[in-house]
């Protein structure tokens, strides 16, 4: 069966180490490589879409968490707290909205700030036992793609369509399969904070963002805070989880006492809502190692090229080559080590994309050879029309290995 930690260890993408321990797992050159690909189109997207980025720490003051609610109603998935001394005490957080929340309030807002996007990959912890943990599916620090938007009320609906849209744009590059949304509503149970007309009326809005698309309802599964959309996938071992979330948060904007003047001069309260467009890194890449077999799309490919002379007198070609592949931007390595045969084979045990053989013939023609992961074989062309080829496929972020039509 297909496993991301077995693949994750044969293409070299991440490792653990039980002095690092368990669910902090260490992302090896090949997954970093794939990873910051990830990252870059990730906060490129959300850029064109109107979200500010900030940074944040990755923990804070006790009385943070106490303020957001975490401590109260999330501590037994929390690091117990660091105590700096006897008035100062940090804890790791566990979520990144609290510290949103502060950006938010760092200056007065007024109408014309809204919507206003801000979003980052950061990182929190959870204290998940050791039982549970398991390659990158389970982890104990967790890099997030998250944001948050705050908005006026009326601005809700066109935030969570816009979030709804995002999503699938981010699912179609990264060949994201989703197993379906799922609606999580409040259930029976103390633990939610806020009034229900606050919940009726978020309720309301999910269910008119969802409008036209199949999606589960799951009673009983919402946030404390709100509900919320879930986008689900399925991992090779047929577990569900959520990949993709956008949420409705009415409170902490109240635990913060967030604000904004509207046109007639009033003072409001914004609402939040919480958005991941792709879940965090680990879990992302925990699905993507498996979905793909480790033979991620070209734009993410930890190595995109690897050129192939055939014998040493084509080692100033295969140079070349490389040479320009990398000034185009593209991850490519030599390699000259073994048979052409045995190389060829490595390149596609590696998931490599693109083998470029450069053969005495082709050298002399400033031709190359590509070959693709899949096995297909490509005419000779000239050097500068294959990077044009492997260009078009990344440029357009395809999921298959020919320029689309
Ligand atoms: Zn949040």
């Amino acid at each position: 069966m297909i496993d991301h930690r077995r693949l994750g260890r044969e293409l070299g993408l991440f490792t653990s180490d039980p002095l690092a321990g368990a669910g902090l797992p260490l992302w090896l050159p090949a997954g970093a490589a794939a990873r910051h690909a990830v990252e870059e189109y990730v906060r490129d997207l959300e850029r064109r879409s109107g979200h500010q980025h900030v940074l944040t720490p990755p923990l804070g003051k006790r009385e943070l968490f106490e303020l957001s609610g975490h401590l109260g109603y999330f501590a037994d998935d929390m690091f117990p707290p660091m105590r700096l001394s006897a008035d100062d005490e940090f804890v790791l957080r566990p979520a990144l909205c609290p510290h949103h929340a502060l950006v938010y309030r760092s200056r007065g807002r007024s109408w014309r700030d809204l919507p206003l996007r801000v979003a980052e990959l950061g990182g929190m912890y959870r204290a998940e036992r050791s039982g549970v943990l398991g390659g990158l599916s389970r982890v104990r620090a967790i890099s997030l793609n998250d944001g948050h938007n705050f908005c006026s009320l009326e601005q809700v609906g066109e935030e969570v369509a816009e979030v709804l849209r995002l999503i699938r744009e981010a699912h179609a590059a990264l060949g994201v399969r989703p197993a379906g949304f799922r609606l999580s509503l409040r259930g029976p149970g103390e633990k939610y904070v806020g009034d229900d007309a606050q919940w009726a009326r978020a309720e309301e809005l999910l269910r008119a963002a969802l409008d036209g698309m199949p999606y589960a309802e799951g009673p009983g599964e919402a946030a404390f805070y709100g509900p919320k959309i879930d986008i689900q996938v399925v991992d090779a071992a047929g577990r569900e989880s959520t990949l993709s979330t956008v949420q409705l948060d009415f409170d902490k904007p109240e635990r913060f006492d967030l604000s904004y003047v509207d046109s007639g001069g009033a003072r409001r309260r914004p609402v939040m809502v919480h958005r991941s467009l792709v879940g965090s890194m680990e879990r992302l890449f925990a699905y993507l190692i498996e979905v793909h077999e480790g033979a991620f799309p070209a734009w993410y490919a930890p190595v995109q090229v690897v050129v192939l002379p055939v014998d040493a007198g084509q080692d100033g070609a295969a140079d070349g080559f490389a040479a320009a592949a990398r000034a185009a931007g593209l991850r490519v390595e030599v390699d000259r080590a073994g048979s052409l045969g045995a190389r060829v084979r490595d390149a596609a045990r590696a998931r490599v994309p693109y083998a470029a053989v450069v053969g005495p013939r082709e050298a002399a023609a400033g031709r190359i050879s590509l070959r693709l992961r899949d096995g297909r074989v490509l005419e000779p062309m000239p050097a500068a029309e294959a990077l044009t080829l492997i260009g078009k496929v990344v440029g357009a972020r395809a999921v298959g290995l020919l320029p689309p039509a």
